[in-house]
């Protein structure tokens, strides 16, 4: 699985041969299409996603090129858990966060709890390579936040935004987002 800014654009260089492996140097090739995944965007719009599959020649992996709009194997976008993310980092509760997105109490919570922990802090980590790497500059006037969570927002935003100004980038800030945390703003939901 690899994630991709913009799942049109990976589309055609991987129609022309043109879109590289993660793994190694050689070129990817179609190799058909994962399966279908419905997810919901802010509002219950629902999005329809069929990811294409990749194929290495070189070191025969296969690779679903995941839109960056996506958590892995989530059914709520990077905009709306990354709200309810952000909301949770700015001390509202569970119950607040659950009748504004209009999920269930429960959902959230499942979130959240994932968020909590190593999480945090593995978030917080690409906060900083990606603010090192669009402007070093975040890193000195970083604000601390009361929670680990917050600390990793803060700098995950921070970097989609000078990435939108340093280049001039169309994609909105969760997208940016959601390719920094390569489809894990959470970690895969645990199986019950
Ligand atoms: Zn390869």
């Amino acid at each position: 699985m690899f994630v991709v800014a913009s799942p049109e654009h990976a589309s055609a260089l991987l129609d022309a041969g043109k879109l590289g492996c993660p793994g190694g140097a050689g070129a990817l090739r179609p190799h058909g299409y994962g399966r279908i995944r419905r997810v919901r965007s802010l509002g219950h719009t629902p999005v329809t996603v069929r990811p294409r599959r990749a194929r290495c020649f070189s070191c025969a992996v296969t690779h679903v090129l995941l839109p960056a709009g996506l958590v892995l194997r989530w059914a709520d976008t990077v905009e709306v858990i990354g709200t309810a993310l952000a909301a949770k980092a700015r001390g509202d509760g569970r119950r607040t966060i659950a009748a504004r997105l209009d999920r269930p109490a429960s959902t959230v919570r499942r979130w959240l709890c994932r968020a909590r922990g190593p999480h945090a802090d593995w978030l917080y980590e690409q906060g900083v390579q990606h603010a090192y790497r669009a402007d070093p500059d975040i890193l000195n006037h970083d604000v601390i936040w009361p929670t680990a969570l917050g600390d990793a927002l803060n700098l995950l935003a921070g970097a989609a935004l000078a990435c939108q100004q340093r280049w001039d980038s169309p994609l909105p800030v969760w997208t940016l987002i959601g390719l920094f945390t390569r489809g894990r703003l959470l970690p895969p939901p645990l199986r019950i």
